[in-house]
């Protein structure tokens, strides 16, 4: 993610932060310091943020840590303003593996959530009333805040509702009795049905819980286009997929000519080929812009062409050579035998594949692509 940066490594897994994540602590800082001018107050204020945030890292972990079990790996973990990321390379196709991954990160809470509440038992202390005018760092009413923090971060993210925890844990549940289709677009219109729910509570009462409803229903559509995508292209080789009908250049062709191709067509990314049809490059639209601009219109497209690209095996899966493309810089790939080009891959004709898919089998349209 974009204006993140490194803060550490654990368990093997990248953790950056957002560079909004210091305006919370600054916006945090100064809520506590504000009312009676006092730097304790504002240090107090920030350790009740780090030790969120630690909650929530741990939360994350719990997710990142049961992946592995199942051999996926963890991209990395973003901490943001309104919580953590953790970014899987995948989600299990298998529903009790699913199941598993999606509970892990709440079980964290219930278990932190028991260890306060052992602890301030062991001091024998009550575990309410919290009180939020109670500004000491080693106070009871600290540990019984973070105790009821971890409560409530358990019960947030169980609502049965796309993108929270919740909303997997359902899915999973639901595609132990049916296909995985099926079943998320049912989590998906549950997931719906909750986020008009808050977002009319919201209305009378709170404003936030109205941004809450429109991130859970962006999350509920994403999840449930994301799957019809995976399963439009299930078991369907590249060759399939491709375009065989487009415009190659050569090396020493001029930037001018390239321009020409691209205005006179739909093609954006041109392939640079040799005499033997090898491969040797991908002229981008963003590189031919980019050339033009500092080179002029004369200088060989073997000058400004992008060497490093992703690029498809004819009979490899569609589905994995478009997760591929997405993950890379450029927005069309080569198709490729022995370096021999063969046709290309876009993600416009991915999605035009997938929309005659679902024409054909009656199927809703997939939204993203
Ligand atoms: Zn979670």
């Amino acid at each position: 993610m974009r204006w993140s940066f490194r803060l550490m490594t654990v368990a093997g897994i990248g953790l950056y932060i957002h560079v909004t994540f210091f305006i919370l602590l600054i916006w945090i800082g100064a809520m506590y310091y504000l009312p009676r001018h006092s730097v304790p107050d504002a240090l107090y204020g920030l350790a009740f943020v780090i030790a969120l945030f630690i909650i929530i890292v741990l939360h994350e972990l719990g997710h990142a840590l049961t992946a592995r079990r199942y051999g996926i790996r963890t991209r990395d973990i973003t901490l943001l303003p309104i919580g953590g990321v953790a970014r899987l390379e995948r989600m299990p196709e298998d529903p009790r593996q699913e199941l598993a991954v999606a509970l892990a990160g709440p079980a964290v809470n219930v278990a932190l959530a028991i260890i306060f509440f052992l602890v301030l038992v062991a001091l024998s202390q009550p575990i309410l009333p919290v009180n939020l005018g109670d500004v000491s760092i080693m106070s009871a009413n600290f540990l019984r805040r973070l105790l009821w923090v971890n409560v409530i971060l358990a019960g947030f993210n169980l609502l049965p509702a796309f993108p929270m925890d919740g909303g997997r844990v359902l899915r999973a549940l639901l595609a132990m009795k049916m296909d995985y289709i099926h079943a998320t677009h049912v989590a998906a219109t549950i997931g719906q049905a909750v986020a008009i729910i808050f977002g009319f509570v919201g209305l009378f009462t709170n404003p936030f819980l109205v941004f809450i409803a429109l991130f859970v229903w962006m999350g509920a559509s994403a999840e449930s286009s994301m799957v019809q995508m995976k399963a439009g292209l299930g078991g369907i080789p590249v060759s399939r997929v491709m375009i065989t009908d487009f415009k190659t250049l050569k090396p020493d062709e001029p930037l001018a000519q390239a321009a020409e191709h691209l205005l006179a067509g739909y093609q954006q990314d041109f392939p640079v080929v040799d005499g033997g049809e090898q491969i040797l490059g991908l002229l981008t639209r963003s590189r031919l812009v980019e050339g033009l601009a500092k080179n002029g219109q004369s200088t060989p497209v073997g000058n400004v062409m992008e060497t490093n690209f992703v690029a498809a095996h004819p009979s490899e899966m569609a589905e994995a050579a478009f997760i591929r493309l997405q993950h890379s810089d450029c927005r069309s790939m080569p198709v490729l035998r022995e370096g021999k080009l063969l046709g290309m891959v876009t993600a416009e004709n991915v999605g035009e594949f997938l929309m005659i898919q679902a024409a054909l089998h009656g199927e809703a349209r997939p939204r993203m692509v």
